[in-house]
Formats: C-alpha cells, structure tokens, sequence
C-alpha cells in the first residue's frame, strides 16, 4: 500500500497516508546529540556481536526498573532492531517442522520470519468481541508436541490490544501444563499505553522466565525507527545461539545507533508523555470520526498507534465505478485510488474483512483523510451486508 500510495503520488495525486508503522516524532534531542557524540569520538567500529556493554547494562537496568526482570548482562543481546531480533531468535531455534503458534490479528512479519526459519506458523484466532485477545482455551487447542513458540504481542499490531497482568498469568497457566512451549514477548509498543497499565508474561509468571524471551526496542518509544536497533533477554543458551546467527549474519548493529540506544534506554523519558498524549487525542478523534462512517465501526484500542477498522458493513457493496467490494483489499484500493487514502487491508494480519489505520499522522491529516473516508462510505450503494460475521483466520 505505501508503494502504490507514493506511486500516486508520484502522478501528482494529493494522498494521505495512514499505512506507515512508525511515530512521525522526530527522536529526541538528546539522543540524536549521543549519536553525533559518538561519531567525533571515532566510536565508528566493529562493536561486540551482542552489542556494547554500556548499552547491555543500560537495558539490564530498564528491564529492572520497568518490568521488574533481573537478568545478567550475558543474557541481553542487541540487533537491527525487535525485527533481527525476532529473527534471530527464531532462526536458531526452529527445526524443520517445529511450530509456532502466532496469536491473529498479526504483525505481518511473523509468519514469513517462522516460514524463513523452517517452521510452521500456527495461527490462533483472536477475536474482536474477546478484545482481540488470545484466550487461554484457544491457546490450549492451538499446543502440539511439535509447538515450540507461543508468539505474544501487546500492545498489538494492528489491533491495539493490551493485555492486562491476570490475562497473562491465565495463559502462563496452560503454558505451565506445556513446558516444551517458549514465549516470545514482542514488547515493541511497550510505553505507548493509554490509561492502562503495561505487564510483559516473564513478570506476570517468574517461573516462566527461563523459557520467555523479552524482545524490545527504541523505535517506536525513542521515534528511533530509522536508527535499527532492538534487544532481547532471555535463557543464556538461547542468546548465545541467537549471537552465533548473528554474528555470520549482521555482526551488529550500527555502533552509532547502540551509543545513541543507551541515552534513548537510560537517559530522561520526558518525551513519552508528549508521544502518549498526542497520539492519545488522534486515536481519540480517529476513533470517533470512524464510528460514524456509514459501514464501519471500531473499538477503542488501549495501546500502539493503530485502529483496527471492521468493514463487514461495507462488504458487498457497489462503487460509483461499478465494482464491487469483496474483501478488505478491494475496499483499501477504493479508498486509495478513488479518494487518495492509504491504509493496510486485514488480509495482511489474517483478519478479515478489517482495515488497519495507522495515526501516526498529524490531526489535520487525519481529520482530511475521516472526511475522505465518510465521503467513500457514502457513494456505495447496493446490499447491506453480505457478510454477516468477520473471519479471522484459525
Ligand atoms: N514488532 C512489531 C509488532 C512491530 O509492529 C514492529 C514494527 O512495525 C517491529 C516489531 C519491528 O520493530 P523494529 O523497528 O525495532 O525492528
């Protein structure tokens, strides 16, 4: 979607796009001065393959302060941001067939990484009217002695569901009945919350922390995106297998981006608050303005930057062009080519019929793009409704 969306606009068209996954925050001050800090002390080398120590002290000690995990430096890795480190983790794990069960709605990345490593992904549907939560009884019906991940993400993308501290422990205890399940714990969107508490599942059950690996990372917390650099903590004979892989593959991270990561980790966290409440009033405004859209309704999501958009009520419906729209992705390219606004169909997270939007844009974009949207929802006609429930895949 974004490459067809800059391709209109390379024609000249006026699009607005809410596809991208990242903050349109600039990284902050300070942590931008340590990256160029770096470059005139010629700390411009080969670092250590797991990253420097200051940098591994730094998370050692975010992890203490925020989630309450006391791991060993020898226990924390860094790579080219959460994405190498899922990879990673992923890689030097899997055998051939091993399965990994992925929670739907989900980042699109997660089943090519386990397909990339040889495994199998095991979608777990997560349904809208549960929160878009896994529930424990799913995920106890999803496990295989084959299962060898359980995948978790919260705050999610791209539904915005946060789970709550009791909702982990509930499925640390069908993880309890399976010990040759690990949990990954993708706590990307970690500090971007709205009036809900964060709780990552190696704090919510200690006695999981010895098969839980904790991915996090400065890009969307520290606007860092650009800058590549994630970390996990985990068992020390898996981060020392995930080094191995790494260091044949990237060696590292820019030794640039790690010096700039330990002021982003350990420096003032001021400009969270500024991210959490702007994005706390477009999710607002977004949320609103597309409850009233003709077709489309939406729940308020606790976390990240994304509104998970359910389109049943447009499906089946003509375009003033004379198609019909059939599935989410005939309904994004609508409102793309038709009205300039470019948002991520649920097809790519195994949902369906959703679209994904994404407010990390500013307010008037986003009140530009609501117009355009209620304006497309209005010029369908035809049926109702030929969907009378959404799909996500199991
Ligand atoms: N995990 C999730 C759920 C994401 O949505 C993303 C990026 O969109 C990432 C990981 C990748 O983060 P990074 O930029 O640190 O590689």
């Amino acid at each position: 979607m974004t490459a067809a969306a800059a391709a209109l606009r390379e024609n000249g068209r006026d699009v607005i796009a809410l596809s991208q996954g990242e903050p349109d925050f600039d990284t902050p001050r300070e942590v931008q001065s340590a990256g160029i800090a770096a470059i005139r002390e010629g700390k411009t080398r080969y670092t250590p393959v797991a990253g420097v120590k200051p940098l591994r002290e730094a998370i050692r000690q975010k992890l203490l302060r925020d989630n309450s995990l006391d791991y060993d430096i020898e226990q924390i890795t860094v790579g080219c941001g959460a994405k190498q480190v899922v990879f990673n983790a992923l890689f030097a794990s899997l055998d051939p067939g091993d399965e990994v069960i992925i929670p739907t709605p989900c980042w699109v990345s997660y089943p090519d990484m386990v397909r990339l490593a040889g495994g199998e992904p095991v979608p777990a549907a997560c349904h809208e009217h549960f929160g878009f939560k896994l529930k424990p009884s799913d995920l106890e019906a999803a496990i295989t002695p084959r299962t060898k991940w359980l995948m978790l993400n919260s705050p999610n993308n791209p539904t915005g569901a946060v789970y709550s501290k009791d909702e982990l422990a509930e499925l640390a205890g069908v993880l309890r009945r399976h010990n040759h399940v690990h949990v990954l714990a993708d706590d990307i969107y970690e500090k971007l919350v709205y009036g809900v508490p964060f709780a990552t599942i190696a704090e919510a059950a200690p006695d999981l922390v010895d098969r839980t690996l904790t991915i996090n990372g400065v890009s969307k917390s520290s606007a860092m995106t650009g800058w590549r650099l994630g970390y996990g903590a985990g068992p020390k004979v898996l981060i020392k297998a995930m080094n191995t892989v790494q260091g044949q593959t990237s060696s590292h991270t820019s030794s640039i981006s790690q010096y700039a990561a330990i002021v982003a980790v350990a420096g003032k966290q001021d400009h969270i608050a500024d991210f959490v409440s702007d994005f706390r009033n477009r999710r607002d405004l977004l949320v609103e303005k597309i409850n009233q859209a003709t077709g489309l309704s939406c729940r308020t999501p606790d976390g990240a930057f994304y509104v998970f958009v359910n389109c049943t009520g447009v499906m089946g419906k003509s375009t003033p062009q004379g198609k019909v729209i059939g599935t989410d992705m005939d309904f994004a390219m609508y409102l793309l080519e038709e009205f300039g606004v470019a948002v991520v169909p649920g097809s790519g997270f195994m949902a369906s019929p959703y679209i994904r939007i994404s407010y990390a844009s500013s307010i008037e974009d986003l009140q530009r793009a609501c117009g355009r949207i209620h304006e497309a929802c209005e010029a369908l006609t035809g049926s109702e409704s030929i969907n009378e429930q959404c799909t996500t895949v199991a």
